[in-house]
């Protein structure tokens, strides 16, 4: 694993190389369709903005880069990436993914691939042997995120990656929460590395995008037709803000990771606060695995009341004045999020129950605002 103090270095020079035409230091924003020929089929490598776009270009290398991959991809969001990786299966195939994902990748699943003949066996991945038992003749891909959005369980990326191995089968890792600043998913033998560059790539709140990153050229040749056969590619001007967003990662993320531990700190010893969903905490059930496969633990947690109506959750959720609240993550500012009626509202809510996902659980997004507002904020609003 690559040492914490180089990495701000890598991200600042990601995809960076002056413009050949003028020197400019930052990579231009090539608002173009497309391209002229001197003579039909002569060109300089650029036909038509949909399958190649400098711009994209030099973010697609910086997201290889970031992620210790040799192939980046981008797209018009996370689950466009999340998509494209759906094409490479057929009718038929099997997926084994975690039960307590992203509620836009379960309903990409449940509601887009299932009625196309893709059957899906969601498990607890938290326990890699819940993955190994979900294998079959058929299954081609196994869908990771850790840790899991909103309730921060961790699974073991090295182990379910070795089932991977042993059984033919794509792992794929969706990395947004931990962000390649803490986790690095293909050093552990993922296939690939999915990101909603929406949340801490871009780290501003003011794109959609997402990507992908993989070492397989031949998967990187399928995932590039699928991204141009498609189309769901990223706008120039997109490309370019995720670029600057990449450039401030390391010290967005180191200032997220210690207002991070203060809030866990300050939430666990509230005596109106039942239980704080964080896997910094050294008796959270995979803290070892988190330890071993991230180098810190981020800003997203997730808390519940001792009152677990979801009225007591409401007057939180509306009196905060620092936190907004609103769906998304991973912006400089701080976020304060109902799953149950927000980001996961697509979960079928006896599966959320089942899943461990409370009607009055809030999720935090702490940006990196001055860690006493933060408290204070969340203070005054628990009351
Ligand atoms: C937001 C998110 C996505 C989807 O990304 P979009 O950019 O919103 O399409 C996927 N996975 C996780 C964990 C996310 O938080």
């Amino acid at each position: 694993m690559s040492h914490k103090n180089n990495l701000g270095t890598k991200y600042i020079h990601a995809g960076a190389h002056p413009d050949p035409s003028t020197g400019a230091i930052m990579t231009p924003i090539y608002q173009t369709s497309t391209y002229v020929q001197s003579a039909p089929g002569v060109h300089k490598g650029y036909e038509y903005a949909r399958s190649q776009n400098p711009t994209r270009f030099a973010l697609e290398e910086a997201f290889a880069v970031i992620e210790n991959g040799k192939f980046g991809l981008a797209f018009a969001s996370g689950v466009a990436a999340t998509d494209a990786v759906m094409r490479l299966l057929v009718p038929g195939d099997e997926v084994i993914a975690a039960h307590d994902m992203y509620g836009g990748t379960f309903r990409l699943f449940s509601k887009v691939y299932e009625k196309m003949n893709i059957k899906f066996h969601y498990v607890d991945t938290s326990n890699a042997e819940n993955v190994a038992g979900a294998i079959t003749p058929k299954t081609k891909l196994i869908w990771v995120e850790t840790p899991t959005n909103p309730l921060m369980n961790i699974t073991d990326i090295a182990a379910v990656a070795a089932i991977g191995k042993k059984h033919n089968c794509i792992v794929c890792v969706d990395n947004t929460f931990a962000s390649p600043y803490l986790q690095n998913p293909l050093d552990d033998g993922a296939t690939i590395v999915m990101h909603s560059a929406t949340k801490y790539l871009g780290g501003h709140s003011d794109v959609i995008q997402g990507c992908l990153v993989m070492n397989d050229q031949d998967l990187r040749d399928q995932l590039y037709f699928i991204q141009k056969s498609t189309g769901a590619v990223p706008g120039p001007q997109d490309c370019f803000l995720v670029l600057r967003g990449i450039k401030t990662l390391h010290v967005r993320m180191q200032r997220h990771c210690e207002n991070g531990e203060k809030v866990a700190a300050y939430l666990r010893q509230h005596p109106k606060v039942e239980k704080v969903y964080w896997c910094g905490f050294p008796d959270h059930p995979n803290h070892d695995i988190a330890k071993k496969q991230m180098r810190g633990f981020g800003g997203m947690m997730s808390f519940t009341l001792k009152d677990d109506s979801i009225a007591a959750a409401t007057k939180v959720l509306s009196s905060t004045k620092i936190f907004s609240l609103a769906e998304s993550l991973g912006g400089v500012e701080s976020l304060i999020n109902h799953p149950a009626s927000m980001t996961h509202a697509s979960i079928p809510r006896e599966q959320r129950i089942a899943n461990g996902l409370a009607d009055g659980l809030i999720r935090l997004s702490v940006g990196i605002e001055d860690a006493e507002d933060i408290i204070a904020d969340l203070a005054q609003a628990i009351g």
